[in-house]
């Protein structure tokens, strides 16, 4: 074994089951970007699992993946589909599919004609974060929604839209998207349209605004037991939540070297005394962060290894102290049980939890246990 993220599947189905248990709809798993790193399928099923109802990618290659491996019951909606995009396949699999813009909407709709079925479209309104969703066009966007409901193959099933500072409870930027959330679901009213789901609140607004509920939430990154912030909301244990993931690897060296040896690349460390280093065999490659030189640390049993000089493709060295009993072969805890958390390895570099667990490569191998493993 050189590297592998051991994922605990009930860790997931448990903490899904106490998000349920925290609020009064339904809730979809947020499992885009491979489920953040954990793994698309898996989580998938752990999820539904634990109780969710709805399952929710960015892409609908990842919508698709999960038809195909036999994930059929819970709705899946796939929001992030440029022109072009395999709707026909959406359409014939019921994978979901959502519009900001008439042009996607009519692209969606001539795919449904064709095949001679209704395609299942959420519709985005832009509430502030300017990123996907209609803005200047929303009354335009619920008007054609509503007339290709009659006179075409769409069926509007939901209207939706997506938080920018959730993770600042009480800025009054959320009261402002609830607003505007408020008045765009006014103008669908006003067309004559009755949407199964209005949602809008990710993890951040789940756990600290009932009122962003409506009637489902997108939870992405609690689920996988991770805090959206913890310097405004308290680390993910606050809410009962397990972190999911561990990251470990096997030591490949563990050598002497003396005092005032320049280590890695660039020479960024000089060690000051004698001491004994490890060498990991991860690296930025793997999604180690190279923000992180000089600055993570790791477990090697109970010892807390820091990071000396530059992070590099495939390896990285650490200080394990002169009196080090390590040897090769022994487990290294990057994060998780065991080892440091997610944040604090996002905090040493210059990022937040979510790019930690989502960007670890395809090269780590990933080990399920658990109920479904
Ligand atoms: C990623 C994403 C989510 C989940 O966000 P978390 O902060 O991880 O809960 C919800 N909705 C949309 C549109 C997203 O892109």
């Amino acid at each position: 074994m050189r590297a592998v993220a051991r994922v605990n599947l009930d860790a997931i189905s448990s903490n899904i089951r106490v998000l349920r248990a925290r609020v009064d709809v339904p809730l979809m798993a947020v499992v885009k970007a491979d489920a953040y790193g954990h793994g698309l399928v898996p989580v998938a099923r752990a999820a539904i699992n634990g109780g969710a109802q709805w399952i929710g990618t960015a892409l609908l290659a990842e919508g698709l993946e999960l038809r195909r491996q036999g994930v059929t019951k819970p709705h899946v909606i796939s929001w992030l589909t440029p022109p072009g995009d395999d709707f026909a396949a959406a359409i014939a699999e019921n994978v979901d599919l959502s519009a900001s813009s008439i042009e996607l909407l009519e692209e969606i709709n001539a795919t449904a004609s064709l095949l001679g079925k209704r395609a299942r479209v959420h519709l985005e309104v832009d509430t502030g974060m300017t990123r996907a969703g209609a803005l200047g066009q929303w009354d335009q966007l619920v008007q054609r929604g509503a007339e290709l409901m009659k006179n075409g193959n769409i069926e509007v099933v939901g209207v939706w839209s997506h938080f920018a500072r959730a993770d600042e409870p009480g800025h009054p930027a959320n009261a402002a998207q609830k607003n505007s959330f408020d008045h765009a679901l006014e103008v669908v009213s006003a067309a004559g349209v009755e949407p199964q789901v209005r949602h809008l609140a990710n993890s951040a607004a789940t756990l600290m605004d009932p009122s962003s509920h409506y009637d489902l939430v997108r939870t992405g990154i609690v689920m996988y037991g991770l805090s959206p912030d913890v310097t405004t909301l308290g680390s993910a244990t606050k809410y009962d939540l397990t972190p999911a993931m561990t990251l470990v690897a096997s030591l490949m060296l563990v050598k002497e070297v003396p005092s005032g040896v320049a280590v890695s690349y660039g020479g960024t460390a000089i060690t000051k005394h004698a001491t004994k280093v490890g060498v990991v065999p991860m690296g930025y490659a793997d999604g180690v962060p190279r923000h992180g030189s000089n600055a993570l640390k790791v477990n090697v049993g109970d010892y807390e290894a820091p990071v000396l000089g530059r992070i590099c493709m495939d390896q990285f060295v650490i200080d394990l102290g002169p009196d080090s009993t390590a040897k090769a072969g022994d487990e290294v805890v990057l994060f998780g049980e065991g080892g440091p958390t997610v944040d604090a390895w996002a905090s040493a570099s210059g990022t937040v939890n979510y790019e930690i667990v989502t960007r670890l490569g395809p090269r780590v191998a990933r080990e399920y246990f658990g109920v479904g493993a």
